[in-house]
Parts: structure tokens; sequence; C-alpha cells
């Protein structure tokens, strides 16, 4: 069964959620510094109002699960209301499902003691604290076999030595999940590392440096360096050497969030690009009646349209029931696709725009780093395309012939084995292609 139609009474939300993100959420976005910063007093007298209208509405985190307070909504419609509050930089927050901290509550989620439930999660979900999700090292983050930080055991603690590189929020997280090599003599390379859930006052963590990248509020990518770290037993996420299996509980639905906002951020981007094509004359006509200038919004709308169709696809798939490892091709490919996308439009926007759209006036060049970031936080586009790839090869087999049996005389040779005696009995021949 198909269907491209909206339920009527969540259109009803969807419309609650454009009209409130537009006029209420975004202008956030130009007074306030960084979302995460959720102690700054203009964030408790700006943010917690629209985040309690949220709990009001019934709208607040609906990415968990029904088990844990949530509405149980499923990965489409969370995509249909990131669509609209992907729009802000404080959408998310305000509505309790912002990034790294979904994942984390899923983890915390799957793997916490009742305990950590209760001193993390149910803050976190909350969002009276906020989280840090730790993999990535100095040395390289595309090859997580790379990783050399460590934790060995002594006593009833693990002891944890190494840096941690661009690690977000890492300022503001009262806790970080942290993954680091507990078995490297282990024979399967993945079954070496573990992951931790690491209060963020243990003593020996050190934040060297913040970093930021352009158009941020705040340099909050914290390169955090940690010398022995003393974590309880109990801080062990998952079973020893499983830190790959946790970490994909929350990978999946972390890139197809962040593509979900992404079609939020493009839509932006592509309307601004309409409204000034209609608004600027030159030569004697529009912007907007130049084919040229017609060729860059049709490719837009059609690169974006596919794209959304795409996540929408993936997103659909999980809420039939696959794990997001069954569908990983569709994720990875969701993945690759997004940063594509909005350099895309953002591009043309920004190009269209003149000098007005190079100017610091204007949001395109956050749009274009932002591509940046999404091409690489959550794995690079090049290593998700190779898992697109090894999943497309796996549904196909090599053959033992010279020749494949798609070549046309072949597929002749088969036609004719299958029809030839029937044309025979009606006086007739095939009617073979000429070929030199
Ligand atoms: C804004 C932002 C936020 C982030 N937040 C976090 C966080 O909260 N926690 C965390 O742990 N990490 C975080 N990261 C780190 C992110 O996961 C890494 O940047 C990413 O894994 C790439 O690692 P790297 O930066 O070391 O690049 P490298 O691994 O050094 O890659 C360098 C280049 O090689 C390319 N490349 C990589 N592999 C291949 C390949 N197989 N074939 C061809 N080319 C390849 C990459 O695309 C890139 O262009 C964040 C990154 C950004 C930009």
């Amino acid at each position: 069964m198909w269907s491209f139609q909206t339920d009527p009474d969540f259109q009803v939300e969807l419309d609650w959620i454009a009209q409130f993100v537009r006029e209420e959420v975004e202008p956030l976005d130009h007074i306030l510094g960084n979302q995460y910063d959720i102690t700054d007093p203009r964030f408790v007298a700006l943010v917690r109002p629209l985040q309690a209208r949220v709990k009001e509405r019934g709208l607040w985190a609906c990415h968990l699960g029904p088990e844990l307070g949530g509405k149980g909504y499923g990965q489409v419609k969370l995509a249909l209301m990131n669509e609209q509050f992907g729009r802000s930089r404080f959408g998310p927050i305000v509505f309790g499902s912002q990034a790294p901290d979904t994942g984390n509550s899923e983890i915390l989620a799957h793997y916490g003691t009742s305990e950590q439930k209760k001193n993390w999660l149910e803050p976190l979900l909350d969002n009276q604290i906020v989280s840090c999700f730790a993999i990535t090292e100095p040395q390289g983050g595309a090859d997580p076999l790379g990783f050399e930080m460590t934790a060995v055991q002594d006593g009833d603690e693990w002891v944890l030595n190494g840096e941690k590189w661009f690690a977000s929020n890492a300022r503001y997280a009262s806790f970080y999940i942290v993954m680091a090599v507990t078995d490297p003599e282990a024979a399967n390379p993945y079954k070496r590392a573990s992951m931790f859930i690491v209060s963020a006052n243990t003593p020996g963590i050190e934040i060297i440096r913040h970093h930021g990248f352009y158009g941020e509020a705040s340099a909050s990518h914290g390169h955090v360096r940690w010398t022995n770290v003393r974590v309880p037993a109990d801080g062990m996420l998952g079973e020893r050497g499983d830190a790959f299996v946790v970490a994909q509980v929350r990978l999946g639905g972390g890139r197809m969030h962040h593509a979900m906002r992404t079609i939020a951020e493009a839509t932006k981007y592509l309307e601004m690009m309409c409204q000034r094509v209609l608004s600027r004359t030159t030569k004697g006509e529009l912007l907007a009646r130049k084919q040229m200038v017609e060729e860059k919004i049709a490719d837009s709308w059609i690169q974006l349209r596919q794209f959304r169709l795409m996540v929408l696809e993936a997103a659909w798939l999980a809420d039939q029931g696959n794990s997001w490892k069954d569908i990983r091709k569709h994720v990875s490919a969701v993945k690759a696709t997004m940063p594509k996308v909005l350099h895309d439009i953002t591009e043309r926007a920004l190009h269209l725009h003149g000098s007005l759209g190079i100017s610091t006036e204007a949001p395109f060049s956050d749009g274009l780093i932002n591509s940046y970031h999404i091409a690489l936080a959550d794995g690079p586009t090049e290593v998700h395309k190779m898992v697109v790839a090894r999943e497309v090869l796996k549904q196909f087999s090599p053959i033992e012939e010279m020749f494949p049996d798609y070549l046309l005389y072949r597929q002749e040779e088969h036609a004719i084995t299958l029809y030839g005696d029937r044309l025979a009995e009606i006086g007739a021949k095939p009617v073979l292609a000429k070929r030199i």
C-alpha cells in the first residue's frame, strides 16, 4: 500500500508547529548564543517558556517511544515535524529533539542501569542537562579502528587515558558517552573497544581547547584529554568489546534526524531564492524570467523533492519494524546525499542574491559551511557511499563464463529457445537486431 498523504489530525499539529517555529522560535537564532548553553539566563527566560508550550501541546521529545514517555510517532511523522522545526537552530531543543542528546538517550534507554537512567536519562529527556558523544580522536575520525584511547581495569574501576576530538557540546555536557579500547588483542578488531558513561566532573577530564566553525554562536567542539579518569565498573554501557554495537543504536536515528532537518534548511534557502528572483529586475525583466535562473530554481526543487522522498522512504522502512542495521543501505544513501543537496541549493541561493548573498547579512555562508559539517559528522560521505555500494553489490554474484548473458546475441538465443517454435507455427521468423 502506498500513500503520500498526511493524516488530517496530524496535519493540524504540523500547521501549528510551522507557525510556532516561524513566529516564535526562529527569532531566537538571532539574539541568543549557543543553543546548548541551557544555564544561560537568556535561555532560561526565553526558551523554557517555549518548551513548556511544546510539552502542553504533547509534542515534546517525539523521537521517543511510549515506554520513555514519548508519543511513539515513528520516523515518518518525526521527519514531517523536523521539516518544520529544523528551520531554526533552536527548533530541535525547543521540541526536546536535539542531537546528540536524542541518540545518547536511546543508548541509555537500552543499556543504562536503573540508577543511570534516574541520574542521567530522566534529566536529559527533560533537557535539565545536555550530553556529549565522544568517539573521534585527533589522529583521525573516519577510521574507528585507529582509535587509541584506552580503558584498563583496576579493581572495581576502569581507568581511561587518551584524547577525544571535536566532541560536540563538551563544554556544556553533564556527562560523556565515550568509546575506549579495552581489548587491544581481540581477534575481531570490531570487538576491541567498549562504551562508557562518564560524569563530566570526574577528575582527570580536561578540555584542552574548544573548536568552532564559521557561523557557530560559540566554539563548542572539544579537544578533550583524559588522564587516569576512573570510572566505576557499571559505567560500561553494553558488553565489554561491544562499543560498535552500542554506537549503532544511536547512529541510524541520528543520521536520519540530520537529514530531516536538512530538508528544512534547504527548503528555507529555496524559498529565499524564489522570493529574490521574483523581486529583482535586470535588463528589463525579472531574474525569474531568465532561463538560466529558471534552471537553478527547477534543479533545486527537483533535488530537494528527490531527497525528501528518499528520506521518507527510509523513515517508512524504519516504521515497518526494520532495524537501522537492516536498512543501512537506505540510511547511508540518505547520509551521502544530504550534504550535496544542501550545498547545491545554498550555493544557488547565494549566487542568485549577488553581492547580498555573499554578504554576512545573508545566511547562505552558514548554510554552505553546514553542508560540509553534515558531510563529515556521523561518518564522512565517502564511507557512506562505500556502505551503499557494498550493500548493493551483495545482491549480485559473479558469473563463471567469459561473456555475460545480457549480451544481445545471448538474449536472442534465449528468446528463440523460448518462443522460436511458436513463431514457426505461424510461419514467422524472429526479427533480430541488425549488427555489423
Ligand atoms: C561539526 C562537527 C561535529 C562533530 N561532532 C562530533 C561529536 O560530537 N563526537 C565525535 O566523536 N565526533 C564528532 N565529529 C567528528 C566527525 O565524526 C569526524 O570529523 C569524521 O568522522 C571525520 O573524521 P576526521 O575529521 O578526522 O577526518 P579524516 O578521517 O581525517 O578524513 C579526512 C578526509 O578524508 C575523507 N575520507 C575519510 N575516509 C575516506 C575513505 N574511506 N575514502 C575516501 N575519503 C575518505 C573525509 O571525508 C575527509 O574529507 C564532528 C565533526 C564535525 C565537523
